[in-house]
């Protein structure tokens, strides 16, 4: 918005993809019955004593390295003291002076500002807290505490962020670089990945930060932007009025599009950090790190320009390609199944993705199939109209495209004699034609390729038609 600046911080919170849970052996699958994945250690009963989640620092640690951040050979867990019912202990057991990681970056395309990096301050681990259910029981409010204990990491953006919409790219490239890693399936709906936005206005040009809210219940990534338009247009038209900005927290309701200031009630700014006493400091040592780094794949930006280079594809083919693992994975087993790799891209993101839309995101056509397709194409057997249907066939039946094609009668005739025999028919069908054709009018040869291909009924090959229409006319 002209003559003010937007700057958003975003404060990502993501739930590890483990079994279990962060400090005890209680399981982490989502849609279990209330309060039946708990036990004494995240019920918070007296004399439990936590223990950490090997396979959880293992993934925070990826996390970490993936963000390109400083992993610490030593980081501390923190009480983080609250009261609230789904908290059953008072506390919950995070990391606060030193936390495991600091100091990253991530880069995304912004859709104002080409491609921007973005500043990574810290990440930390830490557990879930429980959930309360105010939609349960008419008038009471009940607590489910499956998730209370649940492995977290908080990814603490830098206020590098310039507009909803960025905020909005932001999300959805650390989206990928996670789900990538395999490090959380980042399903915002189930609340493995929540976010928090810090969002601030100041004049365009100034320097300093203007006084800052904190936007939280942002539930789903179709309302990221959405809730982010919405405060930065509440703080600017209270600038312009002549109000002022309060620190202040707002809660975001998705079914007005709105935000609210939450009830001073209940927020809770004094914590009263301190060194978790149960769990000794946590030491990681090189050759942990190191494993962890051997184990990252290859992540989206790094795909992304390979693709371009190894298989000559464009930067926006490119990153609908490697947009999930999973179609990038895909399209290079069409290419090293024998496919032009253009091609094979061109199959991939449309017939490919389509099919796939609509079919719970399921890849149907396997790809020594699609290859096989595509060289069809390629050779001159199947019109390319032909092989969407030979692809339709495969992805709904399986079988092998070449049989398929033939039972359909799909097969284009590349026999010279048969093409020839089409192209005399027509010929003579169409005297004036020929004459006006010429007579210089050279644009009628579509008319007569056209033409080839219904005497044929689809059949004929339309370059081998339109050579031998060339020759014939010539003489
Ligand atoms: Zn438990």
């Amino acid at each position: 918005m002209s003559g003010w600046e937007t700057v958003i911080g975003l404060e990502t919170h993501v739930q590890l993809r483990t079994r279990s849970k962060m400090f005890c052996g209680c399981a982490t699958a989502f849609g279990a019955s209330p309060n039946t994945q708990v036990c004494p250690v995240c019920l918070g009963l007296p004399g439990a004593l936590p223990v950490p989640n090997g396979e959880a620092m293992k993934l925070a640690v990826r996390a970490a390295l993936a963000l390109g951040c400083t992993v610490h050979s030593k980081s501390v867990f923190a009480r983080k003291n609250y009261f609230y019912p789904d908290l059953p202990k008072g506390y919950q057991i995070s990391q606060h002076d030193e936390p495991l990681a600091t100091q990253g970056s991530l880069s995304f395309l912004s859709p104002e500002r080409g491609l921007v990096t973005a500043s990574i301050l810290r990440l930390h681990v830490e557990e879930d807290a429980g959930k309360s259910l105010h939609d349960r029981f008419p008038k009471v409010t009940a607590v489910d505490l499956n998730r209370s204990g649940v492995p977290l990491i908080e990814i603490v953006g830098g206020p590098d962020l310039r507009s909803p919409a960025e905020a909005r790219a932001y999300l959805l490239t650390l989206k990928q670089v996670l789900e990538y890693t395999g490090i959380s399936d980042c399903d915002m709906e189930k609340g493995s990945l929540r976010v928090d936005a810090n969002v601030s206005v100041r004049p365009t040009g100034a320097s300093e930060l203007g006084t800052r809210a904190e936007v939280k219940n942002i539930n789903s990534f179709a309302f990221v932007e959405k809730a982010l338009t919405v405060e930065r247009d509440r703080q600017i038209a209270l600038r312009e009025s002549g109000g002022t900005v309060v620190q202040q927290t707002m809660l975001y309701d998705s079914k007005d599009n709105m935000v609210r200031p939450q009830r001073s009630k209940e927020e809770s700014h004094d914590y009263r950090y301190f060194p978790e006493p149960d769990l000794p400091p946590l030491v990681l040592t090189p050759e942990f790190v190191a494993e962890q780094q051997s184990a990252l794949p290859e992540l989206p930006a790094g795909k992304r320009e390979r693709f371009v280079t190894q298989y000559g594809l464009t930067r926006d083919h490119a990153a609908v390609l490697t947009a999930s693992r999973g179609v990038a994975d895909y399209y290079e087993a069409v290419v090293r199944a024998g496919a032009d790799a253009r091609a094979a891209a061109n199959w991939v993101m449309t017939e490919g993705l389509a099919d796939a839309n609509d079919h719970g995101d399921e890849l149907r056509v396997p790809p020594a199939a699609l290859a096989q397709i595509v060289a069809l194409v390629k050779g001159g057997t199947l019109s390319h109209q032909a092989a969407k249907r030979v692809f339709g066939e495969v992805a709904a039946r399986g079988g092998d495209p070449r049989t398929i094609a033939e039972a359909l009668g799909l097969v284009q005739v590349a026999d010279t004699t048969v093409v020839a025999g089409w192209v005399t028919d027509v010929l003579g069908a169409h005297a004036p034609e020929v004459g006006r054709y010429k007579n210089g009018e050279t644009k009628l040869m579509a008319f007569f390729v056209g033409q080839v291909m219904r005497a044929s009924k689809g059949k004929a090959d339309p370059k081998l038609a339109q050579r031998v229409l060339e020759e014939k006319l010539a003489s």
